[in-house]
């Protein structure tokens, strides 16, 4: 007899979907969070997360992220939410340079929907941005602004509402496979499953074996807020989601959701930092400067001067992409952690690949570049 079919340790962004999509499978999965879910520490914090379906690099995530689209308007369904910001999406850079090639050569491999815009079309378009002479854009249709607070809470609730169980301050502190299940123990208490996902994002080394120890890193990743001259100028329906990186100088952000700040924020920050429970809140005065110039040369109708900033911890990897899949051949415990600063946008997603291969169901193709069994033991 075990105490379920399946345990989720940790319902922060992935944990909270993967434990909304098993409730689809099973009634009897567990939840375990070390506080409560969305928690402001944890890397839901920060209001929102850009949700892009046009990516540089490998094309693998394509089918994930169109995915993740569906299952974010699915969620929205079951739990009445707004959840995605449909706003559209702005990648911008120099013509050359080591962004937008890139990212042009990874749309065409996928397909995906797009339109290039020029600096003369972005200047009557998208006014706000102050382009460089040799930047461009790509617009990309299906990008937008993902509420991360109300995301976790609503996947939470609609899977309680499905049947499953949740334990809020309930810190696991060990897994352990033996022959009759995988024990998971917080203090005093344990219990027996016969699968567990590790979702714990920044603190998940202690739950996993030294090789993946030693491939991964706790990050802090920033973010800064900035107020709108005009805040209409930078409300959804006007201003995208954008990355742009032109030159020496990279930011990304999305539209107000308060009708008085704009997140504006130096992309690809993320910083080794010992201990995911105190990750330095304040930007250095180095973080600052670096900030604030680029959103005086970048938008004309911003303000200077960051309002508001906070930090976040992320867990990190060698290669840059997540650990997800089962830790080895025949073991129990699957990992869904190490999502690199880049994990929120697919997170219903990946939630839904955890939930259905940890109870041994079969999911997508392709997926080798992700799986932890990359790492050797020795
Ligand atoms: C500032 C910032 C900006 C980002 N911007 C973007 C973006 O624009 N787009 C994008 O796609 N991605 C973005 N990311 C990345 C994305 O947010 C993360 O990859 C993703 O949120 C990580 O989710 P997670 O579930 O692994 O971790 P978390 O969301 O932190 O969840 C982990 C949860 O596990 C709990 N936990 C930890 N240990 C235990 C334990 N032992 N027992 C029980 N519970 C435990 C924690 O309390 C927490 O609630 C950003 C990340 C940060 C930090």
């Amino acid at each position: 007899m075990t105490d379920g079919k399946l345990a989720v340790i940790g319902l922060g962004s992935i944990g909270s979907m993967a434990l909304w999509q098993a409730s689809h499978l099973t009634d009897s999965v567990v939840g375990f969070e070390a506080q409560s879910p969305a928690h402001a520490r944890s890397a839901v914090g920060g209001d929102t997360r850009l949700f892009r379906m046009l990516y540089r690099g490998t094309p693998k995530y394509y089918p994930i992220l169109d995915r993740s689209r569906s299952l974010w308007a699915e969620l929205e369904a079951e739990s009445g939410q707004d959840i995605l910001t449909r706003c559209g999406g702005l990648s911008i850079g120099t013509v050359g340079g080591p962004y937008i090639p890139s990212l042009l050569e990874t749309t065409r491999l996928n397909g995906a929907d797009h339109e290039i815009l020029s600096r003369e079309a972005m200047a009557e378009r998208y006014p706000q941005h102050n382009l460089r002479p040799d930047d461009i854009a790509v617009y990309d249709p299906h990008a937008g602004a993902l509420r991360t607070d109300r995301a976790v809470t609503a996947a939470v609730a609609a899977a309680q509402a499905n049947g499953a169980t949740v334990h809020t301050n309930t810190p696991i502190d060990d897994i352990q496979e033996t022959d009759d299940g995988v024990v998971v123990t917080s203090g005093d208490r344990s219990w027996t499953f016969e699968n567990v996902i590790v979702a714990s994002g920044g603190w998940s080394q202690k739950l996993m074996p030294d090789h993946l120890k030693a491939a991964t890193q706790t990050k802090r990743i920033f973010l800064s807020w900035f107020v709108a001259r005009d805040a209409a100028e930078f409300s959804p329906e006007r201003f995208p989601v954008f990355i742009r990186i032109s030159g020496d100088r990279s930011m990304y952000g999305a539209p107000t959701v308060d009708g008085v700040t704009v997140k504006a924020t130096l992309d690809g920050r993320g910083a080794p930092t010992p201990k995911a429970d105190s990750v330095p809140r304040d930007l250095t005065p180095a973080e600052i400067a670096e900030t604030t110039e680029t959103v005086a040369e970048f938008f004309p109708g911003l303000f200077p001067n960051i309002v508001r900033s906070d930090a976040f911890p992320d867990l990190y990897t060698r290669d840059g992409h997540a650990l997800l899949g089962h830790l080895r051949e025949n073991s129990r415990v699957y990992c869904a952690t190490g999502f690199c600063g880049a994990g929120f946008k697919m997170a219903s997603g990946y939630g839904e690949i955890a939930a259905h291969e940890a109870l041994g169901k079969r999911s997508f193709e392709g997926l080798d570049f992700l799986r932890p069994q990359r790492y050797k033991t020795n």
